[in-house]
This record gives structure tokens, sequence and C-alpha cells, in this order.
């Protein structure tokens, strides 16, 4: 399977599970240790796109930077559902736009998020 085709099944599995609901999103920075740990499925959900990313190729949601190595993570954007708590889609800023105004970064989060839940509300925890 191509690595688009394998991003696109896993959004796919993502929509599916949160069946209509509303999303939270949390902002994190990508060196914040502590604020990870105290979210197990946050912090579960960036160990596997960090060892995942290599395959999946990711790229910054803002500049489209392309992540796929060891470029440093400005900041995880994070996605749960309250009635799926125990999975968490994952996007990446680099470390450059993840210092751009808050809501530009929102503007692109929207973005990237409405393709998780077309119409959906974001709310941040
Ligand atoms: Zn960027």
């Amino acid at each position: 399977m191509s690595n688009r085709a394998q991003r696109r099944a896993s959004v796919a599995d993502f929509k599916r599970r949160v069946s209509g609901r509303h999303l939270l999103t949390y902002l994190i920075d990508g060196d914040d240790e502590a604020s990870l740990d105290r979210h197990t499925v946050l912090r579960d959900a960036a160990a596997f796109w960090q060892a995942n990313r290599a395959s999946r190729k990711p790229c910054c949601i803002a500049c489209k930077l392309s992540l796929a190595s060891d470029e440093a993570v400005g900041a995880f954007l994070f996605a749960t559902s309250p009635g799926s708590p125990g999975i968490a889609s994952v996007s990446a800023l680099c470390s450059t736009c993840s210092h751009l105004p808050l809501d530009q970064i929102e503007h692109h989060a929207a973005r990237i998020l409405s393709n998780l839940l077309p119409g959906g509300r974001f709310e941040d925890a």
C-alpha cells in the first residue's frame, strides 16, 4: 500500500470511530514531555507518530515542510473525541511554524481537522 493510501486509510478509520461527535484538540509543544505525560492517549499517539514518521512521511500542516526523518517537531496538534477517548489523531507543526500567531495555527488546524470531521465543531481542551 502506498503512503498516501495508508494515510487515507487511517483517516477513514478515525472518521468512522468518532461517529459524528465533536473533537477536542490539544496543541502541545514538541518537547513538552510533561504535558504529554499527563495524557496517556496523546503520549501514545505521539510515540506512534514518531515511530512511523519514516514510512508515513508527515509534513508540517502550515508550510508542508517534510517531517519524515529527524526534523524537530515544533508542536503536535492532537484531536480526540469524547465518544472515543482511546484514540487521537496527530498532526505536527515544524519548529518555525509552531511560533506562528495562534490564530494562524488555528486556521491551519481547522483545515486539517475538517478532513476528520466535516462540518464538526472544534474545542480547545
Ligand atoms: Zn512549518
